[in-house]
């Protein structure tokens, strides 16, 4: 017999467990938001497979990954952010109550915060799920160098990832071969990193090529590429192979829903929010200059404090706003014409008294109530009757308009 779905409530649920989650998290914990986090592998994402993170404020000596997310995960549940170890499956984000399916539980949430990063690009090369991650392929230069002292590896990708961390690599090991897929002297990296490669008499490339498999047993042995021109092979005995070829976000559960570009990233605007009301996304997950872990906290503490805003406008809107008749002046503080406005604000609420509401509201602090009303422009002034938004006029109304609708 299938057993029934549990179903459970929360103010906030984030699809997530990296730095940028966790930071969400932490925020959204600390303004007393029922709060979970869903992850499906390793809580701490994609920082944990760094063995060493030098470039993160607070940690002059440097900190792992993973030493560092753990961290992060003890402050989100000192806050009393809750953690469930699963595969988000599908979202149905429209509307004032979000669903977030998993395979044994539907969550329900008045927000959603997006923080579910990417994956490393493969090369879809003959036997690569064998030998992927800790079997000999490899995505972090920084966890692996070490293991490779005194050895020759491989490098798969001329793009700036590829070649900074392959310059990294050659401080370790004797021999960096850099497999590339354009024309001998054409790379993907900047002009002062491909400069140095060039020069680096450790780094040796292999021009025009692609891997076309991976061989060993338990172990990743030999890479054998193919040269795009002959398609002559050429096999290259490593014991570890780094690829750098790209990044792949992971939306494909939100296509459809979400506004994303064409590689698939998040679209949102600088307060982190997405194309939703009520759904935010943050990290690598996003179009953004710079995937760091620095950059997804900050992301993370943005969309946390904007998640608390939009769950407090929202029970505004619902308990105070809707609730009773009466008017609703948007206005932006910073503007003449708004100023001249208030003139005739204060006339209505002299007309007001006893027979209807007035309520302003300015939103050069912020849009979140005037546009969960309809209002998109300013100055504005709503009429607000059985609990709903019955119209909206602009500065050419006249009072005694504005009375007749409560008459
Ligand atoms: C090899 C390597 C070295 C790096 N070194 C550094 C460094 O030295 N310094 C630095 O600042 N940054 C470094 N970075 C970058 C940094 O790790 C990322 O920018 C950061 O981890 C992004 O955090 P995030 O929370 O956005 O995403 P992620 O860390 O990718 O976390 C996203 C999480 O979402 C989960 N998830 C995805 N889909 C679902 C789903 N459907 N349901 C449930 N969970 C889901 C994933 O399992 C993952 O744990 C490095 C990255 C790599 C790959």
């Amino acid at each position: 017999m299938a057993r029934e779905k549990k179903i459970e409530e929360y103010d906030v649920v984030i699809i997530g467990g990296g730095a940028a989650g966790l930071t969400a998290g932490i925020y959204c914990g600390r303004a007393r938001l029922k709060t979970i986090i869903i992850e499906k592998s390793l809580v701490g994402g994609l920082a944990t497979y760094t063995n060493e993170i030098e470039n993160y404020p607070g940690f002059p000596e440097g900190t792992t990954g993973l030493g560092l997310m753990e961290l992060f995960q003890k402050q989100a549940k000192k806050f009393g952010v809750k953690f469930k170890g699963t595969d988000v499956k599908s979202v149905e984000l429209e509307g004032e109550i979000k669903t977030v399916e998993t395979f044994r539980t539907t969550y329900k949430a008045k927000t959603v915060i997006i923080a579910s990063g990417g994956r490393p690009r493969i090369t879809g090369a003959d036997r690569e799920e064998e030998f992927l991650y800790d079997k000999g392929i490899s995505f972090c230069a920084t966890c692996d160098a070490a293991a490779n002292t005194g050895k020759k590896v491989m490098i798969i990708g001329s793009g700036d990832a590829a070649i900074e961390e392959g310059m990294f690599l050659t401080k370790f090991a004797d021999k960096v071969y850099v497999s590339v897929i354009h024309e001998e002297g054409k790379m993907d990296c900047n002009e002062i990193a491909k400069a140095e490669a060039l020069d680096n008499p450790k780094m040796e490339f292999i021009w025009n090529s692609v891997v076309k498999r991976f061989e060993g047993s338990e172990h990743l042995e030999k890479v054998v590429l193919k040269d795009l021109k002959s398609d002559d092979e050429i096999p290259i005995v490593v014991p570890t192979c780094f690829e750098f070829i790209g990044y792949i976000p992971n939306t494909e559960i939100f296509k459809g829903q979400i506004d994303l570009t064409e590689r698939g990233y998040v679209l949102t605007n600088e307060n982190k929010e997405t194309n939703i009301e009520g759904v935010f996304a943050v990290g690598d997950v996003t179009e953004k200059f710079l995937k760091q872990v620095s950059t997804a906290v900050g992301d993370g503490a943005v969309a946390g404090v904007g998640a608390e805003r939009y769950i407090a406008e929202s029970e505004m809107v619902k308990t105070q706003i809707l609730a009773k008749e009466g008017i609703v002046f948007a206005y932006d503080a910073s503007d003449g014409k708004s100023h001249e406005m208030l003139k005739d604000i204060e006339t209505i609420e002299e007309m007001a008294k006893g027979k209807f509401s007035v309520t302003r509201v300015d939103v050069y602090k912020s849009k979140g109530i005037s546009n969960r009303l309809g209002i998109h422009e300013f100055p504005k002034l709503a009429i607000i009757k059985n609990g709903k938004v019955h119209a909206i006029l602009n500065e050419e109304f006249s009072y005694n308009e504005v009375v007749n609708y409560f008459n």
